[in-house]
């Protein structure tokens, strides 16, 4: 999910943004580790750990709402890299002085998380290598987005962090300009396009912005002349890829496909689950036999209600998806997109609270919102959410409007999202999905899980809450609900059989649209931007299949063990109190206890 010493790539992932705080009101102090005389050895230690972690990328601290370094844009330069590696060696070396057979449960998880998140930092900086081939993984706007939207200390201060960071924008790309070689050229692209948008955060409004509070003369003279010299360096980036694509037109550019011997120790890093791709690809693609064989019973149950006497089709995917295209018409209007979503989230509230499904949080309700021009790029929702230094801040549901959308662009759009899948989207990423589930994670007394949390789990529990919610009896348990729930598993079946497809055995494009179009039953606007996203990003895409098949599993095997005493409410409450964890981790944790 997670890049590790990355924060453009969390942007362009759906990862639920782990790492995209946006707290709105906190004390104006930076938090000071909060060290306790009597925390053990290990709480003293990862304390320390995570304020260097912070003062080391600060990027990534402002995104968790951690402020203390927040005046500070490191320069990805060689020397920075040699610095996070000697950092996550030196770590290293501390943790593994420490005594573990003394360590609880919970500790013990917490340091396999620190682990792996160092182990996986010096892997990214080593030999995965996206420092040079991806131009998208350079862009300034997302922290300074946040220090100017977030009110965690007073306007004055926070525009003087701001400016203090803009006189460091042109070393930053000067040195992102050096590090480029051979990129690809759909990572070009996407960082042209992203660049662009980082000037209308970095824009004149911010001299507005200073003048209305009360900077004084000298001090807005100092931003704006920063503010001048960080446009200008986004600009010249900008240019400087635009003639480094012309060129790479004529060859020389790198493949998008990152290949086997880049793929398999990446899915053991980012989803660190208990299988290898490999044996994850073959089970989705058992899955998807599964899928299409329970669509076929339901689209004959649907058949005459919807087809009248329409002759039916012998072959299966041309009757299911006949049908799913009938269905698909009852869809909600361009302009009613945005408002319907914001008018199911709190039907959807109530049905959690009255199925007693798990406990809600009133004091933290969801902000509906138009996605920030900066973010937009790869996903039509998504979700922010605030990180662990400021529980109590806003989550926002971003949802990107169709205004760019020609009319059938729109339309197809729309039927992909139509009144049964708009409604499982909401599931997936608001209630009980994303929003609710990182609300938990923000509570959980694990800061560590929290913060270096598995993607796996976290896309896992959003898509397992999805069939849980109809298990419930959610949308009326009709065969049409079903069938259309059923559409949008394959989706999330056939994300693990594209991306390890595209990226592994070098699936083409016309490969590619053909499995989502045909056997998943997509359209022509949803499957193209899926083959956009399996370029832009790897093994991603397979962590919602794992982490789901992990959970439905886990909950089917303690419903068999405890009988009648099974009870789902506490089950969630229990399996969503240990952080954003992996799978595999919270499985140990729940049934080692009493
Ligand atoms: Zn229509
Ligand atoms: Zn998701």
């Amino acid at each position: 999910m997670r890049s590790r010493f990355c924060l453009s790539l969390i942007a362009l992932s759906l990862a639920a943004g782990l790492g995209h705080a946006l707290p709105a009101l906190a004390e104006s102090t930076p938090p000071a580790p909060p060290v306790s005389a009597a925390a053990s050895p290990f709480a003293s230690l990862t304390e320390a750990f995570l304020d260097a972690y912070w003062r080391q990328n600060p990027d990534y601290a402002v995104g968790v709402g951690y402020y203390r370094y927040a005046d500070r844009l490191r320069a990805p330069d060689a020397q920075y890299r040699a610095e996070q590696l000697r950092f996550g060696a030196d770590w290293l070396k501390r943790f593994a002085a420490l005594d573990e057979t003394k360590l609880d449960a919970g500790a013990k998880t917490d340091l396999a998380l620190i682990r792996a998140q160092l182990e996986a930092g010096r892997w990214y900086l080593e030999t995965f290598k996206s420092w040079q081939w991806d131009p998208s993984q350079y862009n300034v706007a997302e922290p300074i987005a946040l220090l100017l939207n977030t009110e965690y200390a007073p306007l004055p201060e926070r525009l003087a962090t701001v400016s203090l960071r803009l006189a460091q924008v042109p070393a930053y790309y000067a040195a992102a300009q050096g590090n480029i070689q051979e990129p690809t050229r759909e990572h070009t692209a996407l960082a042209i396009q992203q660049s662009e948008g980082t000037l209308s955060v970095l824009s004149e409004d911010l001299l507005k912005q200073a003048e209305t509070a009360g900077l004084t003369l000298e001090a807005r003279q100092t931003l704006g002349k920063n503010l001048a010299a960080a446009q200008e360096a986004v600009r010249g980036y900008i240019a400087f890829l635009k003639t480094l694509d012309a060129k790479l037109a004529q060859g020389g550019a790198r493949d998008f496909r990152i290949g086997k011997a880049l793929y398999e120790p990446k899915f053991q890093r980012d989803i660190q689950a208990g299988m290898s791709a490999e044996q994850l690809y073959q089970r989705a693609l058992e899955e998807k036999e599964r899928l299409h064989a329970h669509m076929d019973t339901l689209a004959d149950q649907l058949w005459s209600k919807y087809m009248k006497d329409q002759a039916k089709p012998a072959d299966r995917l041309d009757k299911i998806g006949q049908l799913i295209k009938t269905l698909s018409a009852d869809h909600v209007a361009a302009e009613q997109f945005f408002p319907e979503i914001k008018k199911q989230i709190p039907v959807l509230e109530a049905w959690v609270r009255d199925k007693k499904l798990m406990e809600l949080d009133p004091s933290r309700p969801l902000v509906v919102r138009e996605t920030p021009e900066y973010m937009r790029g790869i996903a039509g929702a998504s979700i922010s959410a605030p990180g662990p230094y400021d529980p109590k801040a806003n989550t926002y549901y971003n949802v990107t409007p169709l205004d760019g959308y020609d009319a059938s662009q729109a339309e197809s759009y729309l039927r992909e999202y139509n009144r049964w899948i708009l409604q499982v989207l909401n599931i997936h990423e608001a209630v009980p999905g994303h929003y609710v589930q990182l609300l938990y994670s923000n509570k959980s007394p694990s800061r560590i899980k929290s913060l270096f949390g598995n993607g796996a789990m976290v896309e896992g529990w959003a898509v397992y809450s999805e069939r849980m919610m109809l298990e419930s009896g959610y949308g009326g348990d009709t065969p049409e609900m079903w069938l259309m729930y059923s559409k949008w598993n394959l989706r999330v079946v056939c994300n693990s059989i594209l991306d390890y497809g595209v990226h592994v055995l070098g699936m083409s494009e016309a490969d590619a649209l053909k499995l989502l179009t045909r056997e998943a039953f997509q359209s022509e606007t949803e499957a193209k931007g899926k083959w956009r996203r399996v370029q832009l990003t790897s093994v991603q895409l397979t962590s919602y299949f794992t982490g789901y098949a992990e959970i439905y599993d886990f909950r089917e095997q303690l419903k068999k063990q405890q009988g009648k005493d099974f009870d789902l409410k506490a089950f969630h409450e229990r399996f969503l109190s240990f952080g954003s964890a992996p799978v595999s981790m919270i499985k140990g944790l729940m049934t080692a206890q009493p």
